[in-house]
């Protein structure tokens, strides 16, 4: 039996770190332009952080593999992490300047963002390599796509045969085959999805999965915001639609990261893929009644059913 100096993760997630600037202003800059705003605001990010403590949060055996810059943001989204529960022996350290968003938001609610990927864009296939024992240790890993897109291609070929590979491509962008055939599942949104598959994305749920299917992933689950979830799985040929809990919206924002990581972590489990979503749903409801991100993320015990 190999040794392996970490124990079983039931969710192993690859992503991004971020630290998310935040200022309320009366009115967005325009070009030249300065404007006066409220106090700074800073909250920790990422999709990749977003869902490791969305998983942890829930009471998953997590781990996180991020690259955060030798500085105050980077030690903040540490501790956020931990605090969580995450495991973060995988989180590198150094390189670049830990990867922020810059982000204005008017009354309205509309915002402007500039990110700075930073770190993020300095987590090398190298680092991948290098994090063997990780891999090992992992039922199932999460992956999305604010690192580099050769990253993302070495951890899909670093799964093993007991591994499953869930990818959110998000920001959207073209995927490898190799990529593409060992996500189960691959998780979109409506603009995930239309963005992938372009002119050819026809106009139903139900479309988009079939095309994203025949594009290779064994599985897809596209999320529908109030509507819930479609998981398509190649396996069975079934298409099951998930209804998601009635909530009153406060701010979507992470809901899909909640979604997903409950998803993963609940696969992780060894459930099926239409009872994993059913879960994810209750977890992305959860999310979206609440502000923030990784504040509005709920416990096991907030969607535990009647
Ligand atoms: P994203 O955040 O990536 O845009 P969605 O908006 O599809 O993704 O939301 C992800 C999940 O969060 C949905 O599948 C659903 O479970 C939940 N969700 C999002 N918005 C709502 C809503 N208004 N009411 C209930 N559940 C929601």
């Amino acid at each position: 039996m190999h040794e392996n100096e970490y124990d079983r993760y039931e969710l192993l997630v690859v992503g991004s770190a971020n630290a998310d600037l935040v200022i309320e202003v009366e009115r967005r800059p325009a070009a030249g332009e300065t404007v006066l705003g409220s106090d700074l605001a800073v909250h920790p990010g990422g999709k990749g952080g977003n869902q490791a403590v969305a998983a942890a949060r829930l009471g998953a055996r997590t781990a996180l593999l991020a690259r955060v810059g030798d500085d105050a943001h980077g030690r903040l989204l540490l501790e956020s992490q931990r605090a969580a529960g995450v495991d973060t022996r995988g989180v590198l350290v150094g390189g670049a300047p830990t990867g922020v968003a810059l982000i204005t938001v008017d009354p309205s609610g509309d915002n402007s963002i500039v990110v700075s990927p930073g770190a993020n864009g300095r987590l090398t296939p190298e680092d991948i390599r290098a994090a063997g024992p990780l891999f090992e240790a992992a039922r199932v890993v999460s992956v999305q796509l604010e690192i580099p897109l050769d990253t993302v291609a070495e951890v899909a070929g670093a799964m093993s045969p007991g591994t499953r590979l869930v990818l959110n491509p998000s920001p959207p962008a073209p995927l490898p085959d190799s990529v593409l055939a060992v996500c189960d599942p691959l998780v979109v949104n409506e603009h995930e999805a239309r963005s992938i598959l372009g002119e050819a994305a026809g106009s139903t749920a139900q479309e988009w999965a079939r095309a994203l299917l025949t594009s290779g992933p064994r599985s897809v689950v596209v999320t529908l915001g109030a509507q819930g979830a479609l998981v398509a799985d190649s396996r069975t040929g079934a298409f099951v639609t998930v209804p998601s809990p009635e909530v009153e919206a406060v701010d979507t924002t992470g809901a899909g990261d909640a979604f997903t990581a409950a998803l993963a972590w609940r696969l992780g489990q060894g459930e099926e893929l239409t009872e994993a979503a059913a879960f994810a749903v209750r977890v992305g409801a959860a999310a979206v009644t609440r502000h923030g991100a990784q504040a509005s993320f709920p416990t096991a015990e907030e969607v535990s059913g009647p």
